[in-house]
Order: C-alpha cells, then sequence, then structure tokens
C-alpha cells in the first residue's frame, strides 16, 4: 500500500531584495518563494515561509522541530544571520532535516557551515544574462525524476568553477554557459542524518524561479531531501564498554 506523507516545509528566504529593489519586487511580488511555491502544483507539501526579518530571523527553534525540509535562499544580508541560529539550523540538519539551499545561498554562513569551506566561485553577472544549458548527468537520481538530458535558462546569473567546496556526493547537473564556463549546478551532500541539495540557478534579476522546470527540479530536491524514514537513533557518541564477540 502506497502512502503519501505531507512534507512540512519551511521556506527561508532572505526577502531584502524583494524589498528594496523595486526591479526585483516587480519580476518576484509575492517574492521568490513564492514564485516557488505556486510551481510546486499538487505535490504534499505544508509550506510555511519565513524572511530574515521575522522574530528570531524566522529560524526559532520549534518552527525548525517541526519542520522536515528547508529552503534557503539569502544573498545580501549573510553575515546578519546569527551564528546561534545557524548552530540551530546545523543541528537539525544532523538529526535528519532536509536542506536545500539555492542560487546565492552558496555563500550563506549556513551552506558554508555544512560544507567547511568558503564555497567561492566565479560569476558574472550581465543585464541581459548568460544563457546557463543546464545537463542531467546523473539522469537515474530522484532529483532528476522527469528532468530532460538538458533544460536551458535563457538568462541567468554566469557561476563558474571553481568552486571551493569538498567533493560532493553526488553530481545531479552540471552548467554549460554560453561564455564558455561550466559549473556543478545541481549537488548533493550527506551530513549527519540530512540530505542537502544545492541547486545553483535563481538571480533575482531574472524571472528564474518563474520557470516551470526549475520548480520542478527544486520539488524534487525538497521530495529527496525529506527523510523517507525516521531515525532509528541518533548519531551520537556511543560508548561500547563491551564488545558483540566475547
Ligand atoms: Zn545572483
Amino acid at each position: 500500500m502506497e502512502t503519501t506523507l505531507t512534507i512540512r516545509l519551511t521556506m527561508w528566504n532572505e526577502g531584502r531584495h524583494e524589498k528594496n529593489d523595486a526591479p526585483v519586487a516587480k519580476i518576484y511580488p509575492d517574492g521568490m518563494d513564492g514564485a516557488l511555491a505556486a510551481g510546486f502544483g499538487d505535490r504534499d507539501f505544508s509550506i510555511e515561509r519565513r524572511t530574515i526579518d521575522d522574530p528570531e530571523q524566522g529560524l526559532t527553534q520549534e518552527l525548525l522541530d517541526r519542520t522536515d525540509v528547508l529552503t534557503w535562499w539569502g544573498h545580501v544580508a549573510h553575515d546578519e544571520v546569527k551564528d546561534e541560529y545557524i548552530d540551530r539550523v546545523q543541528q537539525r540538519v544532523l538529526e535528519g532535516m532536509g536542506l536545500v539551499v539555492l542560487h546565492s545561498g552558496h555563500h550563506s554562513k549556513m551552506f558554508r557551515r555544512m560544507v567547511g569551506t568558503n564555497a567561492n566561485l566565479s560569476w558574472r553577472e550581465l543585464p541581459e544574462g548568460d544563457l546557463e544549458r543546464v545537463w542531467t548527468i546523473l539522469p537515474n537520481h530522484p532529483i532528476a525524476d522527469g528532468v530532460p538530458p538538458f533544460f536551458e535558462i535563457p538568462a541567468s546569473e554566469m557561476y563558474g568553477e571553481p568552486f571551493d567546496i569538498p567533493a560532493p556526493d553526488e553530481i545531479v547537473f552540471l552548467s554549460w554557459y554560453k561564455g564558455g564556463e561550466v559549473f556543478r549546478s545541481g549537488l548533493t551532500f550527506y551530513r549527519g542524518l540530512g540530505r542537502i541539495f544545492y541547486f545553483s540557478p535563481g538571480h533575482e534579476t531574472f524571472p528564474i524561479y518563474h520557470q516551470p522546470m526549475v520548480q520542478h527540479v527544486i520539488g524534487n530536491g525538497i521530495e529527496w531531501a525529506m527523510q523517507p524514514h525516521k531515525p532509528q537513533r541518533k548519531l551520537e557518541n556511543w560508548h561500547r564498554k563491551e564488545p558483540i564477540h566475547r
């Protein structure tokens, strides 16, 4: 018998560009998270949305404790996020909460904490954008379900290699740009009991999060990051006084 579980999804969206930059507000009148949420169709998500300007920066322990998967979009206010809240999110990921980090979230305290490097990369922002071709290079991965061999983003911010991260556990998507660069654009990391998906397309001045295939990939990433099981035990330091074989 097939059972479906409603995924309790918290979308953490910094929210500053939508508030302070008129061109961004025009593209995303309901926020970048709102655009994504509108594209999740009939997926079984129960969505709560938070910004950095909410109480406790939108990251209360109570909310995190009942969150199955957290999405993270940040850019201009990375440094404002308090370390104590980063600690909270990190611990929840290690306990099994899924984390989906989007676009410039690569430079967030959150992502850098989870991967352990500066996560620097090369980038270029043209007014007209760069054509990005996203290649599916791990087609049997759940995140690639229903995704064609490649799809294109007509106007994107170029994110290129070298991307200063430890080797990811899986590379699901690899992007090529008209300018000649390449980038590991869809990555998974396993940390503790948690699953992390990073997906790079999503610059605020382009309508990328209105694009159905982008919404589809991120929706798949959320479903994949949700743990299909309850943890049997925590990954604690486990003092085993007696050997099993005596
Ligand atoms: Zn950007």
